[in-house]
């Protein structure tokens, strides 16, 4: 039997990239899955049928936006009523803005924190009470190694993600008696929409191609030299849902091909 039959996961930003390989992954393991995130609507259905399909679980969808506190909370309500509830909660919705902090537009920064930061404290203060009536569940941030260092021209993703983490450890105290782990994963380059559109940036600007820029962008902080998948993510995430780790809680798991080492 699959080690997740019968849990619930709501996975925010899960209609591509990294949300989609963690939704993929937990549905593989039984549970049923609440997806979230823009894009097409014909596309999201499709989504939709397959994990059902492919893996016998139930799935629902919200097209809550993560900028909004109020659509969050309906989020985790329609989780409880279509669904039957919430034991596992992946935090991963996220967007990035590339600009020198001088230069940085106003509402850019709100939307970076709201997005990538306040809406875990939020879906998390929605989900909480009922995990701690369970007696379990399981919380996922998904964070960045931007969220353990630095790079430059990134001040509200490094912000928010430092931020994540914080909150990761905070709200991992306060529940570390009731059966709730909390827990950050960390990714360095994972070759998503998010990073297309930095490299074809990158592109525009140095006149090289996007292949040259794809790789100068991966050599310049992997030791590795190569990018994670949005699978090997899923595979972390739906190990951290498993009881193999019920005693690993409040930390950063790093998957970055050795960024973190240097
Ligand atoms: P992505 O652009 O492919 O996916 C982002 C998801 O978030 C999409 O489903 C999108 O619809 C959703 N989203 C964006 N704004 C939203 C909003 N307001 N409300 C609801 N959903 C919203 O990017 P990704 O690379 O898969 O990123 C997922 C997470 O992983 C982000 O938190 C990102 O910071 C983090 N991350 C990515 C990388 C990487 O290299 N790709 C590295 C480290 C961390």
């Amino acid at each position: 039997m699959p080690g997740l039959k019968g849990k619930v996961a709501v996975i925010t930003g899960s209609t591509s990239g990294i949300g989609k390989g963690i939704a993929e992954c937990l549905a593989a393991e039984g549970a049923d899955i609440m997806l979230n995130g823009f894009g097409d609507r014909s596309e999201i259905a499709e989504l939709e049928k397959k994990l059902a399909k492919d893996h016998a679980v139930k799935v629902a969808y919200s097209a809550a936006d993560m900028s909004k506190p109020d659509d969050i909370r309906g989020m985790i309500a329609e989780a409880q009523t279509k669904l039957g509830g919430v034991d596992l909660l992946v935090n991963n919705a996220g967007i990035q803005n590339v600009s020198p902090v001088d230069e940085f537009p106003e509402e850019r920064w709100d939307a970076v924190i709201a997005i990538n930061l306040s809406s875990a404290f939020h879906s998390i203060k929605a989900a909480l009470p009922e995990m701690k009536e369970k007696g379990w569940g399981r919380i996922i941030n998904v964070a960045s190694a931007h969220g353990l260092t630095a790079s430059p021209n990134k001040s509200a993703y490094v912000a928010a993600k430092h931020g994540v983490v914080g909150l990761t450890k905070a709200v991992a105290l306060e529940v570390a008696t009731q059966g709730i782990t909390v827990n950050a994963i960390c990714p360095g380059w994972v070759l998503t929409d998010l990073v297309r559109a930095q490299i074809e940036a990158r592109a525009k600007e140095s006149g090289q191609s996007f292949d040259e820029e794809k790789r100068a962008l991966v050599s310049e902080k992997t030791p590795s030299q190569g990018f994670s998948t949005p699978e090997q993510i899923g595979k972390l995430a739906a190990f951290l849902c498993s009881d193999a780790a019920d005693q690993m809680t409040g930390a950063p798991y790093s998957i970055d091909g050795g960024w973190m080492a240097q």
